[in-house]
């Protein structure tokens, strides 16, 4: 089976290499033809464990090529994959010309029957703008060809994405033609004969449970940090209290974990783009509002403790922050709460040194030379005023305090993901502030 993959970022890269690894032919093709040259030469556009080795043993075996050509992919192919960026519009609502363009030029090039597969993250009710795009090229060449639309939303997570994708705990696909479903289920055989359950649904329902399953994550989170930030007043350890309620089965443990707020290229997004759907249909989304404005606050919730711990007086004091991506095992630094704190601390005119162990090439693009980018964690402590933890990289997690609390200029740590011990650091002579422990708070 051959298919193709239009986008060439996180997703559609893990997508086509995935699906190359299980045995189909795979196409990927993207605009950005600087992207493309560099993967046709084994150079991957992004930090992905795992990814490298993937497209480098399918590309030498053939079953994963790259192009900038559509109509150089599309022949012979059974199904298209739309895995290109719906990044919010001024509204919030996801925008979906890149989407539409796409689905216009599978309709002005396609030659036979195609599944054309929206995985791309996009409100309910894309599909048939999809159809409609394709159905308007079609027309446009007075040609009647047959081809259905579905969706197969994604959700692979950045940093465990090919694991994520190789071993699903489901696949979601939104159908409305018998020969769609069968297109695809034979493309997840693969997938299927390992355990991995596929939902087959109606369209509308599978471009639904994308967003319910990133605003409920997201909802989550925003619910633990308001609980975080009660208990750091009333005396309470959210750690503790994070054991004492995730042990219950029926709330789980995952994703309890209190932070400076999400970020990334999915859950702000997605939670704005399912806020104005609401609206749309004249329905509030009341969780999600405060959802939303929770993390605002949350983001600047690690800077407001450094101005209490300096009494209002950093300027001209160096700052180091540990890690920039918006998680650990990835370089992705969209909406990351990294740069809402870094931006916060530098208007206040104190300095940065910032140390990544992937994320800072990334990170350059964003703040250019506004900070100091140190080749490792002690560098960046160096007559520093403080440590501030923005994300918890397994290379943080066990530092060498007494060298650091030699070469900063005073000990103060800001743990912004609650990885430290804070009895063992107030021992050794560290101010310690986490998140939602009252001590330190
Ligand atoms: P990305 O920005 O990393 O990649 C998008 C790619 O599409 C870019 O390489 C861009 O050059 C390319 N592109 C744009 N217009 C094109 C066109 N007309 N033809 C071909 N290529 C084109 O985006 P991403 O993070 O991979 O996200 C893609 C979609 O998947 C989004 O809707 C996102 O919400 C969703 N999603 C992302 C994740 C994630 O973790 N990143 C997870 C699940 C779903």
């Amino acid at each position: 089976m051959k298919v193709v993959i239009a986008g060439t970022g996180y997703v559609g890269l893990v997508t086509g290499a995935c699906l190359a690894e299980v045995g189909t032919e795979v196409v990927c093709v993207d605009v950005d033809a600087a992207k493309i040259t560099r993967l046709q030469n084994g150079i991957l556009p992004i930090y992905e464990p795992g990814l490298q080795e993937i497209v480098m043993r399918n590309q030498e075996s053939k079953r994963l090529s790259f192009t900038t050509e559509m109509s150089a992919a599309l022949p012979g192919a059974e199904a298209v994959f739309i895995a290109v960026g719906t990044p919010p519009g001024e509204d919030g609502s996801a925008d979906l010309q890149y989407v539409l363009q796409v689905a216009g030029q599978i309709g002005q090039l396609m030659e036979q029957y195609l599944v054309i597969v929206t995985k791309s993250t996009v409100p309910v009710g894309t599909a048939v703008r999809v159809n409609r795009a394709v159905k308007e090229a079609l027309s446009a060449r007075q040609r009647l060809l047959d081809y259905d639309v579905a969706s197969n939303p994604e959700f692979l997570k950045e940093g465990a994405a090919i694991n994520d994708f190789l071993k699903p705990d489901r696949i979601v696909v939104g159908v409305n033609t018998s020969r769609a479903r069968q297109t695809l289920e034979q493309l997840y055989r693969p997938f299927l004969l390992n355990g991995h359950p596929i939902l087959f649904m109606d369209i509308a329902s599978a471009e639904m449970t994308k967003y319910a399953a990133n605003a409920m994550l997201a909802t989550r989170i925003s619910y633990m940090n308001d609980i975080a930030n009660l208990c750091g007043l009333a005396g309470a350890d959210i750690n503790q209290v994070r054991k004492g309620i995730g042990s219950d089965p029926r709330i789980g443990k995952h994703f309890l974990y209190p932070g400076i707020g999400y970020g990334g290229s999915c859950f702000p997004k997605d939670v704005k783009a399912l806020l104005q759907t609401g609206r749309e249909y004249g329905y509030q989304l009341r969780i999600l509002d405060a959802v939303e404005a929770v993390n605002e606050d949350q983001k600047q919730l690690l800077f407001r403790k450094v101005l209490r711990h300096f009494d209002g007086n950093i300027r001209n004091k160096k700052f180091a922050v540990w890690g920039l991506s918006f998680k650990p095992n990835t370089d992705d630094m969209r909406e990351a709460p990294s740069l809402v704190l870094i931006r916060s601390l530098l208007e206040a005119g104190a300095t940065v040194s910032a140390y990544d162990p992937v994320a800072m090439k990334e990170a350059a693009t964003y703040l250019g030379n506004s900070i100091t980018f140190t080749d490792d964690m002690y560098s960046a402590a160096e007559n520093a005023a403080a440590i501030l933890l923005a994300t918890e990289w397994n290379t943080f997690r066990m530092p060498d305090w007494l060298r650091l609390r030699n070469l900063m200029q005073s000990p103060v740590l800001f743990d912004g993901r609650n990885i430290y011990d804070d009895v063992q650091l107030i021992k050794l002579g560290f101010t310690y502030y986490g998140i939602g422990k009252s001590a330190t708070s």
